[in-house]
């Protein structure tokens, strides 16, 4: 055995890296170009109650279940976070991110802020990433999208953003998303 590193055999338990950051900023985008570019980085995959988008493929982006299944879950203590997001219910499974960790692997959570901010709690380790917009115009663009919205929908959403972004204080890193290719090569930098 090295005296100088008698645990040397053990691996070190890696950093948990959490996404987060207002809605709209591009969170899953980041994450989509990291999965195409990086497939060797570890993404937990949620749970959720939504209904599957076009494309989206069961146990892949995410394990599509239903509310007792979902509400079974967090009775159990399966959830290391979960939060109500768009009328739908969101978790990231504990077991999978807990083995990551244990076997010195980096693994990365995509959420949205009230999950980040449950990690925090159970885990002060973790290494919380904000991803910002370039600008407040930025944001509001995006989030006025196709001008479906009528005018009251988008002063609220402005509103929530006001509030989403207030947030980035409380995150170890503060992410520019200038350009989707540029944000996931530097987040894949911050991992383990
Ligand atoms: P979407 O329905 O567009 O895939 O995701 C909606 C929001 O849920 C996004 O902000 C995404 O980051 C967040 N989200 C996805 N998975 C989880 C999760 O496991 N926990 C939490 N708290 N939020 C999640």
């Amino acid at each position: 055995m090295d005296a100088d590193h008698p645990d040397a055999a053990v691996p070190e338990p890696s950093r948990l890296t959490v996404l987060s950051g207002p809605s709209g900023v591009g969170k899953g985008s980041v994450v989509a170009e990291i999965r195409r570019s990086h497939p060797e980085v570890w993404l937990s995959v949620s749970a959720t109650t939504r209904t599957p988008r076009p494309g989206e493929v069961d146990g892949v982006q995410y394990h599509f279940v239903d509310r007792a299944g979902f509400e079974r879950m967090v009775a159990a203590g399966e959830m290391l976070e979960w939060a109500e997001y768009a009328g739908n219910l969101y978790g990231t499974p504990r077991g999978p991110v807990e083995e990551r960790l244990a076997a010195g692997t980096y693994a990365l959570l995509e959420i949205e802020l009230q999950g980040a901010r449950q990690v925090r709690r159970a885990m002060p380790e973790a290494r919380l990433v904000f991803l910002a917009p370039p600008s407040r115009e930025e944001l509001a663009r995006r989030l006025v999208g196709r001008g479906t919205e009528d005018e009251a929908a988008i002063a609220e959403r402005l509103g929530v953003a006001e509030v989403e972004l207030a947030a980035a204080r409380e995150f170890d890193v503060v992410l520019v998303n200038d350009t989707v290719t540029h944000a996931a090569e530097e987040l894949v930098q911050l991992l383990g």
